[in-house]
């Protein structure tokens, strides 16, 4: 149905962009709807808490969900589509065929995360081929994502155009997510070890400390006093290949963290 809906949009020569989402939409959102919203004709927001993305030991089911919500904000930002479908509708019984990212999926949250990436370029490969955008968005504080996701737009000759937004912040300069919302005030306290653990990578950069694994080992230290908080990873790596990198790069340095705050998973990034 969207898919014949969009077809005949593209005929009458209107642009397509989308922004892909799991809905319990926040400002980072919404950053992208409104980056969004004056480059294409037709704006399509689609909400789809992916099930194949979610390890068997995951959030898929707990994953906060608020519809009415998200459609007061599509309302306010102007989409003039929003795709709502069920599990079923995109994964019927009988469902078989995946697309598998190899190279950078295999780095920072692939090595955490077995199986993520594989859900999430068969996701939205299936909604680029329902919608046929011109053009895509993305958040940025997902960088490993939106790397894969070009590529696979590049390996499979998808023609469309991908846009990295920066990542919007709470004022304390969290990191906006859905997930913020199973942190209790204590935890949201403790996730600021995030930010703070970035922020001083940059500062010792700019002092001239430019040796990567000891300004990764300061980070891991710094997390590791916050007592609410086990580490992930905390990697520096080149930002095309995601490849570990030992000297500092000027604007190819990715800094990248993962970090259970209790039992919530969080991730953040800056390229320096
Ligand atoms: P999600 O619903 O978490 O899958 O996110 C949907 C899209 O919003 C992804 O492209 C995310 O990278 C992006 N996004 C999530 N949080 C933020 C943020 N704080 N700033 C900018 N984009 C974000």
């Amino acid at each position: 149905m969207l898919q014949k809906i969009c077809r005949t949009f593209k005929r009458r020569g209107q642009t397509i962009g989308v922004v892909p989402t799991m809905g319990f939409l926040h400002e980072g959102h919404q950053s992208l709807l409104k980056k969004a919203r004056p480059q294409c004709d037709v704006l399509v927001l689609t909400i789809f808490v992916n099930p194949t993305q979610f390890g068997p030991r995951e959030d898929y089911k707990k994953y906060p969900r608020h519809t009415k919500r998200d459609l007061a904000i599509a309302g306010r930002e102007k989409v003039d589509l929003v795709f709502l479908p069920k599990v079923s509708d995109l994964y019927p019984a009988g469902y078989q065929t995946y697309v598998e990212p190899t190279g950078l999926s295999r780095e920072l949250c692939g090595k955490s995360r077995p199986g993520h990436f594989r859900g999430v370029t068969t996701i939205v490969a299936k909604l680029f081929n329902i919608i046929s955008p011109n053009t895509a968005f993305f958040g940025l504080k997902d960088f490993q994502q939106f790397a894969i996701l070009c590529q696979m737009v590049k390996d499979l000759d998808f023609g469309i155009k991908m846009i990295g937004i920066p990542t919007l912040r709470e004022k304390d300069g969290l990191a906006m997510s859905s997930r913020n919302a199973y942190l209790n005030p204590v935890e949201r306290k403790a996730a600021l070890c995030l930010i703070g653990g970035l922020k001083r990578v940059r500062q010792e950069i700019i002092k001239g400390n430019k040796n990567m694994m000891r300004l990764n080992s300061l980070v891991r230290s710094k997390i590791r006093k916050e007592k609410l908080a086990r580490l992930d990873y905390a990697e520096c790596v080149h930002a095309q290949t995601l490849q570990p990198l030992k000297k500092y790069e000027r604007g190819k340095t990715l800094f990248a963290l993962a970090v259970f705050i209790g039992k919530t998973r969080l991730i953040d990034n800056i390229v320096i």
